[in-house]
């Protein structure tokens, strides 16, 4: 398998992290099965976090100005998609609930804590960040040390690992694949570790991009269900307007570094008009 910790700090696609030595943020939970969480799952999660961003600009080092003042609050335990086309900002301003990115101008809040360089290392232990492609979140030569890695690089007693790691895939229905190898699982598979691999730090936040891209039906049925499933405040970035209809009560529309609509899913789906200006569809 390739790498160690660095690799999971190379996706980030060549953004600026705000501190390239904490690789925790790549870890995250994965979706599969039906029949997906457990009382214990449930009882044991960290509490959901409330996420706040205010006035948020945002400028890449080249000097393109991505983010134009973005407000946003979402209360603990919503599920809000983000949609818009290719290119609105979604990606960049996911990026900053981990701190990933640093705002230019504005501030970031998850839970009581303002996202600084001071407070990354916190706050990455509190926002679980999972990426479109599994394999940027899956590097170890089994699945029990890729869910492992958060908790362990996180410092947490080795005593409470194993708990962690079987809680972690109890949720996404992949109990007893412990010692299976990731890159030969198929990618629904690999998703659900990759979920795993953030839940198992216990998140109170998760964050996902594209998470349903590449699924077949089953795949995606699953990941379905595992995303209802979990208590945690999510924000997820999606073009897949069936999961967005599906799953989530309010929905977040982007464009050109804009929050453009925001509000119950069933209402901006149905504007016809809305959805055509930013290049949307109804599922
Ligand atoms: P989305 O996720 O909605 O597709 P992104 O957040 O990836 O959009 O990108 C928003 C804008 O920022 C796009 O115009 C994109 O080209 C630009 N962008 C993304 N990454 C970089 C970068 N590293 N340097 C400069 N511009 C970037």
């Amino acid at each position: 398998m390739t790498g160690g910790p660095s690799r999971s700090a190379a996706r980030v696609h060549g953004h600026d992290p705000v501190d390239a030595h904490d690789h925790t943020h790549t870890h995250g939970p994965r979706p599969d099965h039906v029949h997906l969480v457990r009382p214990a799952v449930v009882e044991e999660a960290s509490p959901a976090v409330p996420v706040v961003v205010e006035h948020l600009h945002f400028r890449y080092p080249d000097g393109f100005e991505a983010l134009h003042g973005i407000d946003l609050a979402v209360a603990p335990g919503e599920k809000v998609a983000i949609v818009g086309p290719n290119g609105a900002g979604k990606s960049t301003l996911l990026l900053h609930l981990n701190g990933i990115h640093e705002p230019v101008h504005g501030s970031v809040r998850i839970g009581d804590l303002v996202v600084s360089r001071e407070t990354v290392r916190r706050v990455r232990a509190l926002v679980g960040l999972g990426f479109q492609d599994p394999d940027d979140q899956l590097f170890s030569p089994t699945v029990f040390e890729d869910v492992a890695f958060g908790p362990l690089h996180m410092g947490v007693d080795h005593g409470e690992i194993h708990g962690r790691v079987e809680r972690a895939l109890a949720a996404v229905g992949m109990t007893g694949f412990e010692t299976r190898i990731p890159h030969r699982m198929s990618l629904g598979q690999r998703k659900r570790v990759a979920i795993a691999t953030v839940l198992s730090m216990d998140p109170g936040v998760l964050v996902f991009d594209e998470p349903s891209a590449g699924l077949d039906p089953r795949g995606r049925r699953e990941l379905i269900e595992v995303i209802r499933s979990l208590p945690q405040t999510m924000l997820v970035s999606t073009h897949d307007m069936r999961l967005v209809a599906e799953v989530f009560p309010r929905t977040v529309v982007m464009d050109d570094g804009r929050i453009a609509a925001d509000g119950p899913t069933a209402r901006i789906l149905d504007d016809d008009a809305l959805l055509h200006r930013h290049g949307l569809e109804r599922p």
